[in-house]
């Protein structure tokens, strides 16, 4: 879709979203108290409840919305600003599941209260990703509103089940609503942070995701009465060797995540044998991005799980390590295993692929277009840098649909992630993050779909 650059709207988004600062915050706080914890064993999940709220929402404010699932009870929501053009310009995704609360004792103001404090929304979803979820459908609700002409389809896909793998979310969604899906571009979560360098302010832009493996490597030995041990061979000790081979074991480093043409730019060139040295040195304004260039920098071995033995009193002849393995894009599936039988050959090993390492183009125009959103929204430069995330979404099944997904969920530069604590106890989001989202959103819905 050609994507012509955009003349400054009439509209100024940012005000916008300010002056609805309160229903973007109740709606936030509606969907938080909506307990759609996905355990990832069915029954569970209950998302058709929160779609079914978000439908009628955006019903009331005339935007056809439907709710679709793979099994009643875990619904889809699927709403759209309908272009003329026939053709989807951007659809707006997330996911309604939230991760379980754990022990509510360990909550200050409760995991479903949806409680506003401290200028932040707290419940579990609030920062993992309800706040995101109202401040795409207010996206939405504000363009119909304001009757923001658009010549391509605006969509909103917001899933269930993305917690636990997506079979009745996204994954069930790019199967059997593909079409909903192909956009010129998608916006989902996975990126959107901001990071400091050399007084520098970038916002990362996620264009790809490690993938994961999880290894199961078992080690045999041989069972004995435990009075006579050296009858036997005991497989802890065949597995701990394993453990301090692992623990001394670095893989090697790697700089072709395009984030690191651009700190080269900044901080002199960063190649393999640099990159260490380059973020022990970065200062402590630049921790977050420390953290991040080590993840995207090397594949991951870590060692998460063991069992072994059956009976205090007898020499175990077997014992099982799990490892998470998270792998850069271009070391598959095969790559992984054969590194995996080379560092452990006397192991049985099964490897599992949780998820695809997957990737879109580092594009030119959804750069600028976030460049240039944050630039106006906050009235000074912030970059848009283009990095894999960490983690994987549920953009992998987009992407494999050929349709380009980015992570793209930006808050406000001064607030504080540190207290987002998703997947624990606290979880918050700042207010004023969803009210920038909002806004943000609504222009990226301008510049995808009002071209001509
Ligand atoms: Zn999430």
């Amino acid at each position: 879709m050609p994507q012509k650059r955009m003349a400054v709207p009439a509209f100024e988004f940012r005000r916008i979203a300010e002056d609805h600062r309160e229903e973007i915050t109740a709606l936030a706080g509606d969907l938080v108290r909506i307990d759609t914890t996905n355990t990832g064993v069915m029954p569970t999940g209950n998302e058709t409840e929160a779609a079914s709220y978000l439908q009628r929402t955006l019903r009331a404010a005339g935007i056809e919305a439907d709710v679709w699932g793979r099994v009643p009870e875990r619904g889809n929501l699927f709403a759209a600003l309908e272009g003329h053009s026939g053709r989807i310009g951007l659809v707006l995704v997330s996911h309604s599941d939230v991760v379980p609360a754990g022990d509510a004792a360990q909550w200050i103001h409760g995991p479903f209260g949806g409680v506003i404090a401290d200028g932040h929304l707290h419940g579990r979803g609030a920062a993992d990703m309800k706040g995101t979820v109202a401040a795409q459908t207010m996206a939405l609700i504000l363009l119909r509103r304001r009757n923001v002409p658009l010549a391509h389809t605006v969509g909103l896909v917001c899933v269930a089940d993305e917690e636990a793998g997506g079979a009745y979310g996204m994954g069930w969604v790019a199967r059997a609503h593909p079409d909903r899906l192909r956009a010129a571009c998608c916006l989902n979560e996975g990126g959107g942070s901001f990071v400091r360098v050399n007084g520098q302010d970038w916002c990362l832009l996620g264009v790809g995701e490690k993938g994961r493996y999880e290894v199961a490597a078992t080690f045999h030995g041989k069972g004995a009465h435990a009075a006579r041990p050296w009858q036997g061979d005991n497989a802890l000790y065949r597995a701990a060797a394993a453990l301090a081979l692992l623990r001394g074991y670095d893989h090697e480093r790697d700089t072709s995540d395009p984030i690191f043409a651009l700190l080269s730019e900044v901080v002199g060139p960063v190649v393999p044998s640099t990159v260490d040295e380059v973020i022990v040195r970065l200062p402590r304004e630049s921790a977050r991005l420390a953290d991040h260039l080590k993840q995207v920098s090397r594949m991951l071995i870590t060692p998460t799980l063991i069992s072994g033995g059956v009976k205090s009193n007898s020499v175990p002849d077997s014992c099982r390590l799990t490892c998470d393995v998270r792998a850069l894009p271009h070391q598959g599936p095969a790559y992984v295993e054969d590194l995996l039988r080379r560092l452990l050959p006397d192991a049985d090993m099964r490897i599992d692929q949780t998820a695809v390492a997957n990737s879109s183009p580092a594009s030119a125009d959804i750069l600028e277009a976030a460049s240039d959103i944050l630039h106006r929204i906050f009235e000074r430069p912030i970059v848009a840098v283009p990095t894999l995330s960490g983690g994987f979404t549920d953009s992998r099944f987009i992407r494999e649909l050929g349709v380009r997904a980015y992570g793209w969920t930006p808050g406000h530069p001064e607030s504080d992630p540190g207290r987002h604590h998703a997947h624990g106890p606290n979880e918050a989001v700042a207010i004023q993050d969803l009210v920038i989202q909002t806004a943000a959103y609504m222009e990226m819905a301008v510049r995808f779909a009002a071209a001509g």
